[in-house]
């Protein structure tokens, strides 16, 4: 049998290197709310939806605040989503 149980890793969350520390109890599949813990700042981070197409990462204690798609359902799809959002933020800030 499969194990279900997952340990996973930090995601990052913004350019500025805020980390979402994951609940280890979670398995791949996100959860509604309390995702993890904002790094640092020690908030909790809900997920929650916010319009038909789109969901947001939200932490209870700094007000951070990241909308991505409402298809993103596990940990590996919202890290590779932050990812390729920073990357396109970073880049916004090259251009200038
Ligand atoms: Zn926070």
């Amino acid at each position: 049998m499969k194990e279900t149980y997952l340990k996973i890793k930090p995601i990052q969350m913004t350019k500025y290197n805020e980390i979402l520390k994951v609940n280890e109890e979670n398995n791949d599949i996100l959860l509604n709310f309390n995702i993890g813990i904002h790094k640092y700042c020690g908030g909790i981070i809900d997920l929650i939806n916010i319009s038909d197409i789109n969901k947001a990462i939200v932490c209870r204690h700094c007000k951070l605040r990241i909308v991505i798609p409402a298809s993103i359902e596990t940990h590996s799809e919202l890290r590779e989503e932050l990812k390729q959002k920073i990357w396109i933020e970073a880049g916004k800030d090259i251009v200038g």
